[in-house]
């Protein structure tokens, strides 16, 4: 951890949207920007503004430039193009020890040798803050992050993961700064602590009112936490919405694939009529009229919006298979469903009575207007 923080740089002066009524400034701004190594481009052409106080995450696939977005974000890394601002101020040059920004690792780079409180402290003695002040501060942080006042004096390393993460996340707050950087702090923990660290996550980000700016390759973790969520793929932005639009209106195939679940069938225009690209079948849909012209498109269907068919005629769009899986999700079922190579995910409550039950083939489909239809 560690990287910047600043007692000194409030560039932009004061904050935007207080009292006045001109419009509130993003507290970072990106217009344009890339970052090259060598040939190539790791992050290419973003532009977004990042509001003071959200919580916005961005998620992207492994090598799409999350990190090195952030970087830039933090000031470890200088664009090769394009500007970054900080309410208003141009900060493309400006190191992140003087921005008021500070960076949350997965590794947690605490000192090793040092007791909790004095990892948590480290800024504050950095700053020149009194011993008493400072372990005052440190005891306050310590409650923040849940954890126990006693653990003041522990050394760092005989806590356990969980608790050095939210050691690492005190000494974040104790550097006072207005925007935090979180790069996957939580991908190394097991399934059941993320969830808790994810709520406390938001807690925090509630009770301190600061500007939270989250990566992860789990878009689960960003739907629980994020006011926005940003879609990265092979360095460019791909959406930028609520975790609502993203589940419910996403742009295209890569998106709606990428929040999982979901069935997408690929179509192509053929003379008047789409068809589905693995079964010639002719698929109905509704094209929304922003993609009138298009020759290709995805059909996304949600799982709970495919049925199990009593006949043919029950569906705009039918497909037979065979049911080879069947999950319990409390209190709803998913089934698998295999057609010829593909598996179409289908879920219902337990109360609801699946037709053609059986070892036997089935009947799935879906209605045109229960399809969302996006670019391919
Ligand atoms: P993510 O965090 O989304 O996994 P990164 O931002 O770490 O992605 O990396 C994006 C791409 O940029 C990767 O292909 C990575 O290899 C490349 N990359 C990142 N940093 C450097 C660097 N310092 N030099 C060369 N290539 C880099
Ligand atoms: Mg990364």
């Amino acid at each position: 951890m560690g990287a910047g923080q600043s007692e000194t740089a409030r560039a932009g002066g004061g904050r935007p949207g207080e009292g006045a009524d001109r419009p509130a400034l993003p507290v970072l701004q990106l217009v344009g920007v890339s970052k090259r190594f060598d040939d190539f481009t790791a992050v290419d052409d973003i532009s977004l503004d990042i509001r003071e106080g959200e919580f916005l995450t961005i998620v992207g696939p492994s090598g799409s430039g999350k990190t090195t977005l952030l970087r830039m974000l933090a000031g470890l890394e200088q664009p090769s193009e394009g500007n970054i601002t900080l309410r208003g101020t141009l900060i493309n040059d400006l190191p992140a020890r003087r921005r008021p920004t500070c960076l949350v690792f997965q590794s947690l780079a605490l000192f090793p040798h040092m007791t909790v409180g004095r990892n948590i402290e480290f800024p504050l003695k950095a700053k020149g803050v009194s011993a008493a002040e400072r372990k005052a501060r440190a005891l306050e942080l310590l409650r923040m992050v849940r954890l126990p006042e006693a653990y003041y004096g522990k050394n760092v390393m005989t806590c356990s993961g969980g608790e050095r993460q939210r050691v690492a996340l005190a000494r974040a707050f104790a550097y006072d700064p207005d925007v935090l950087f979180f790069d996957e702090p939580l991908s190394a923990l097991d399934y059941k602590l993320k969830k808790l660290l994810e709520k406390e996550l938001k807690d925090l980000h509630k009770e301190t009112g600061k500007t939270f700016v989250y990566i992860t390759h789990s878009l689960e973790e960003a739907m629980v936490m994020s006011d926005r969520i940003g879609v990265m793929r092979a360095g460019k932005l791909v959406q930028v919405g609520s975790p609502d639009a993203i589940y419910g209106q996403p742009q295209n195939r890569f998106v709606a694939e990428f929040v999982g679940e979901v069935n997408v069938i690929g179509v192509t225009l053929s003379n008047g009529a789409w068809l589905s690209q693995e079964t010639a079948e002719p698929v109905r849909l509704v094209l929304p009229q922003t993609m009138a012209g298009a020759e290709r498109a995805a059909v996304v269907i949600r799982p709970e919006y495919m049925k199990f068919l009593a006949a043919p005629g029950d569906a705009d769009n039918v497909v037979s298979g065979r049911v080879y899986n069947e999950y319990s999700l409390g209190s709803r079922i998913q089934y698998q469903v295999r057609a010829g190579e593909r598996v179409f995910l289908i879920e219902m409550s337990r109360s609801q009575i699946r037709p053609g039950t059986g070892d036997g083939e089935v009947l799935i489909g879906w209605n045109a207007e229960d399809a969302i239809v996006v670019e391919a």
